[in-house]
């Protein structure tokens, strides 16, 4: 038997992968399973953007490209900085990679040594303290409450640095939680960072997905200062419903943006020269199936925020963006159905999936166990029917 490296330690398959398997099982013989699992649109491409990528082929181009992107692409992501952020970067200063968790991937590998901190608000997508973990640094979680929105307050920001902190990772609005910041608060944070020479690493892949017209903002066009000390990450999964493509981008220093080049160069090279034309018509092209998702998006999160809250023992906080609801079911800890005691969010998860037929992801590995995330990547009538269900089992846990 070869004995795996000692990086595996601690490496699993997550959770969320496990409950997702044991949903498609369970759908696989015959079980009527709604699935507030996803981590991605449930829309499909836009045409206009598969027809980009038809001509692509066509043309020929399928041959390897820069490893950092082809300059089409990369004026496509300058132009996007300038007209949706306020923010000019040159070609140097952008990578384009293998998704945006490729992006984040590659940065972490560029800027760690052992013993640095990376500063992670919890709730937290999954992958950041591995990557960090994996990257030779480690991670510092930083807890934030329902009751602050899922924001990291300055107090807590500051309480958690120490001589060894590198970076702090902003992603707004937010993976599990749908929080996201206003400039305002991105703007108190970014100073607390430049005061303690901090890189910020500010996840922006669901900049698009806002609602009640609540406008994002990208932290780096605080200043041109803060500018310099931020890798603003993004890509064309969320956006434009194209998470099989693995397109997404980074856009900051270029001496860091240059080291995460060359660590792409020796391991994944260029990402798929296909998908990189078709994101260029997404970026560039019509924006209305964009705006007709987000407003389908927030119909769906309405309908399910008032279903969940309708339920006794069940709370949840109404966030800013993103497609996901983190509700509170800690109020159920304790609670007993038929000789299954309910402790804890993978508890939860399980219940409902095997007495429900509703998949939902427990809150547990995004750091905080009081919670489950659910996606409303799915139709209204799922929606409506899966937060019934929920409604009902949650009410026979005694
Ligand atoms: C989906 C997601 C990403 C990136 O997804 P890619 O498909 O790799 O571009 C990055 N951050 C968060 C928080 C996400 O949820």
């Amino acid at each position: 038997m070869i004995k795996l490296s000692g990086r595996m330690n601690g490496l699993e398959e997550s959770v969320t992968l496990a409950i997702t398997a044991k949903a498609r099982a369970l759908k696989a013989e015959g079980r009527d399973i709604i699935g507030f699992g996803a981590g991605e649109p449930d829309f499909d491409t836009p045409q206009n953007i598969k027809e980009a990528a038809i001509k692509a082929i066509n043309g020929g181009q399928t041959k390897y490209t820069p490893v950092g992107g082809i300059n089409e692409l990369k004026d496509a992501i300058i132009n996007k900085f300038r007209k949706d952020n306020n923010l000019a970067y040159s070609r140097e200063e952008i990578i384009v990679s293998c998704g945006g968790k490729h992006s984040i991937f590659n940065l972490f590998q560029a800027i760690l040594d052992p013993g640095d901190e990376v500063i992670i608000p919890a709730p937290y997508w999954v992958s950041y303290p591995v990557m960090v973990a994996l990257g030779g640094g480690t991670p510092r979680i930083v807890n934030t409450s329902e009751a602050e929105g899922f924001r990291m307050s300055l107090k807590a920001f500051k309480e958690s640095i120490t001589p060894n902190a590198k970076a702090v990772v902003i992603n707004s609005p937010s993976n599990p939680t749908g929080a996201a910041y206003t400039a305002d608060e991105l703007k108190a944070i970014a100073e607390v960072a430049l005061k303690n020479n901090l890189l910020i690493v500010s996840d922006e892949i669901y900049e698009k997905l806002a609602y009640d017209g609540f406008k994002t903002t990208s932290i780096a066009s605080v200043s041109d200062e803060v500018k310099r000390s931020t890798v603003v990450l993004n890509g064309v999964s969320k956006t434009y419903s194209m998470t099989g493509w693995r397109i997404g981008y980074a856009a900051g220093p270029k001496e860091i943006v240059k080291a995460m080049t060359n660590i792409q160069s020796q391991s994944t090279s260029n990402p798929a020269s296909i998908s990189q034309w078709a994101a260029v018509e997404a970026l560039n092209g019509p924006q209305e199936s964009l705006s007709k998702m987000r407003s389908e998006f927030e119909k769906r999160r309405n309908a399910m925020v008032d279903g969940l809250n309708a339920i006794v023992g069940v709370s949840c906080f109404k966030p800013q963006g993103a497609f996901y609801v983190f509700a509170n079911v800690s109020k159920t800890y304790g609670r007993k159905f038929k000789d299954r005691t309910i402790k804890g969010s993978v508890d939860m998860a399980n219940y409902l999936l095997d007495e429900a037929g509703v998949a939902v992801v427990p809150g547990e590995p995004f750091g905080d166990d009081s919670f489950i995330r659910l996606s409303y990547a799915t139709s209204m009538d799922n929606v409506v029917e899966g937060v019934k269900r929920i409604g009902k089992a949650v009410g026979e846990l005694k």
